[in-house]
């Protein structure tokens, strides 16, 4: 007697926190609506997403499911050239998924992504076409800093950084560079800016975190 196994048809699916809608100026053009997935490869000291990260239970949606959550936006999407914002966490650890959402929405809505850049550059390999603007969040360029406040591997991020430059060019990536209080001064940030300014980055939002215990 034979036996048949058959496989069965997976597709990506997101493991979703939550949907922030209706943000306007914060993290790409228009009206944008944040889908903030579970998951990161960092340990950043002052993480507000930590305790969420932990606490919340993520539902996992199809890419279509998230289509449908979203789409009761569309309007505002189509008439502010606004879209979706995925971030974390550490979005790009599901590019899978948002290459596969990009062919379920409409042209017209924006796609952008917060990343932190410590991911695998194939992950980024998958998603170049699809994404509006990169939101790169770089903590400091100083490998040391980032280690002592990431736990992370700095090299990584600046290899992904120069990677993006050469693929997706300036005009398709802010970075974010932070003060962060206990870990690097304004001076560390500025020579961040200016070692980014190399690679020919333009965009750039210095900004500092606030902490709160
Ligand atoms: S990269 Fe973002 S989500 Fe991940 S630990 Fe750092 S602050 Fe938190």
């Amino acid at each position: 007697m034979s036996s048949q196994v058959t496989c069965p048809i997976t597709e990506p699916l997101y493991p979703l926190l939550s949907c922030v809608r209706l943000r306007m100026g914060t993290d790409g053009a228009g009206i944008t609506t944040l889908a903030a997935g579970a998951g990161c490869t960092l340990d950043c000291r002052w993480c507000i997403n930590k305790k969420l990260l932990k606490e919340a239970v993520p539902r996992y949606v199809t890419a279509q499911e998230l289509y449908t959550i979203l789409k009761i936006d569309d309007l505002y999407f189509q008439a502010t050239g606004g879209g979706v914002t995925f971030g974390g966490g550490e979005p790009m650890l599901h590019a899978e998924f948002i290459h596969r959402f990009k062919n379920e929405i409409p042209s017209a809505w924006k796609l952008n992504i917060e990343t932190s850049l410590a991911i695998p550059a194939e992950k980024l390999s998958i998603v170049l076409d699809d994404v509006d603007l990169f939101i790169v969040d770089c903590k400091d360029m100083n490998i040391e800093i980032y280690h002592r406040y990431t736990g992370g591997n700095g090299k990584l991020m600046k290899d992904n950084l120069r990677f993006l430059f050469e693929k997706a060019g300036p005009e398709k990536v802010l970075v974010r560079v932070p003060l962060i209080p206990g870990y690097n001064t304004k001076d560390d940030q500025i020579k961040s800016i200016e070692s980014i300014q190399k690679i020919g980055f333009t965009r750039f939002d210095m900004f500092k975190y606030v902490i709160k215990d």
